[in-house]
């Protein structure tokens, strides 16, 4: 089975997790600061804080932001449930606001509609690799005086306007499963210019312990404080010496990433009946996913296409049902369809092809030919 993504180690990867394994520290030592210092400049951020997983980081987010009961926080659903999951941790109400047509990112129109007084922050998220609308989104923000958060779990690598994600909006997080563009197994990590967030954070990471053990160890003191509730959301030393070997790689592998999206749309451009999303002029995409949307013309229908690939060995995937609709959101927040109409028609028409550096041309091509015939 050809997947739809896959993470890369080589053997450089390898000996730097055994040298981090031979070394004084498993956690909490100098490769985690190490990686977080090397994300903050990739990125060109203040602050980066590591963490256990992206989820993690955008539950640390809502609690940095001071996110509480009967506070909203507007997300898109056309998006990984931990966007919306991580609102609900901290007791707020996620409000989900419609996607654009062509590019399924948030769209700043609706997004501004959904904005009431109880309104707190909004998180954007650079769907499939595509930077959200910075510009319009920010505008939205500063007019409602909200905080401007960024889902970029897909987007580590991509750029705004010639500004590298993880330095646009207040406060974003990134993911480093797997399946995203570099990985430490599982992890995650903030960036943010903005010191009290990063403060915060980093508390909350650690059990809302208030002092850092080395400035104990300095001061010889065991005393500490906890006047906030934090959690164990730290990262291992040895998944920091993974990260720091992956991100190397990381512009290698979005080139790559390019160059698939590519021979995707070019094979794509003149066949009836499908449409790859849209991509703006002003953006490097880093293509976490490729993403495509039948447009009703063919005979065959998604669910169909679905099964007829996967039978061909394409691991083909669908990203993502809307959040709102699931159980969980309809039971407890009284949610249902026809609150987001965009999302909701985009999900019955929308596949993920496989994408990831090490795709190489022998299976990107059985993969378009094996596509295009299923449509005829
Ligand atoms: C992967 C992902 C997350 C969660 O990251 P984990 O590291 O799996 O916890 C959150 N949001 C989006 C959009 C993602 O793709």
């Amino acid at each position: 089975m050809i997947p739809y993504g896959r993470q890369y180690i080589d053997d450089d990867d390898i000996d730097v997790v055994c040298k981090a394994l031979r070394s004084d520290w498993l956690t909490c030592g100098p490769l985690v600061t190490e990686f977080e210092s090397a994300v903050a400049a990739y990125v060109g951020a203040n602050h980066a804080i590591a963490l256990c997983n992206g989820t993690a980081a955008l539950h640390s987010i809502m609690f940095a932001i001071g996110i509480g009961p009967g506070d909203e926080v507007i997300v898109p659903p056309i998006t990984f449930a931990a966007t919306a999951n991580a609102v609900v941790y901290q007791g707020g109400t996620p409000v989900f606001a419609d996607v654009c047509e062509d590019t399924l990112l948030m769209d700043p129109a609706d997004l501004e509609a959904r904005v009431s007084s109880r309104t707190k922050a909004v998180v954007a998220v650079d769907y499939a690799g595509h930077p959200c609308d910075y510009t319009a989104i920010r505008e939205v923000c500063d007019r409602h005086g909200l905080v401007f958060v960024a889902d970029s779990c897909h987007a580590i690598g991509a750029s705004f306007k010639n500004k590298n994600v993880g330095s646009i909006a207040d406060i974003s997080a990134f993911s480093f499963h797997p399946v995203k563009h570099i990985t430490t197994g599982e992890g995650g990590m903030i960036t943010t210019n903005d010191e009290h967030y990063a403060q915060r954070a980093r508390t909350f990471r650690h059990h809302g312990i208030s002092t850092d053990f080395r400035q104990r160890e300095k001061e010889v003191s065991f005393q500490y404080d906890i006047p906030e509730l934090g959690y164990n959301y730290r990262i291992t030393d040895i998944q920091c010496a993974l990260g720091l070997s992956q991100l190397k790689k990381l512009d290698a592998g979005i080139a790559r990433r390019n160059d698939i999206a590519d021979k995707y749309n070019d094979a794509f451009a003149k066949i009836a009946g499908l449409t790859p999303l849209s991509v703006a002029e002003n953006v490097r995409h880093a293509y976490h996913l490729y993403v495509v949307r039948l447009t009703g013309e063919t005979r065959i229908s998604r669910d169909e296409l679905f099964v007829h690939l996967r039978n061909k060995g394409i691991g083909v995937n669908v990203h993502y049902p809307p959040v709102h609709l699931f159980t969980y959101y309809k039971k407890n927040f009284e949610y249902g369809r026809g609150m987001c109409p965009v999302a909701e028609k985009a999900f019955e028409d929308i596949i993920s092809l496989p994408m990831y550096p090490q795709l190489n041309d022998e299976d990107l091509q059985y993969t378009i030919d094996t596509f295009i015939a299923a449509l005829k």
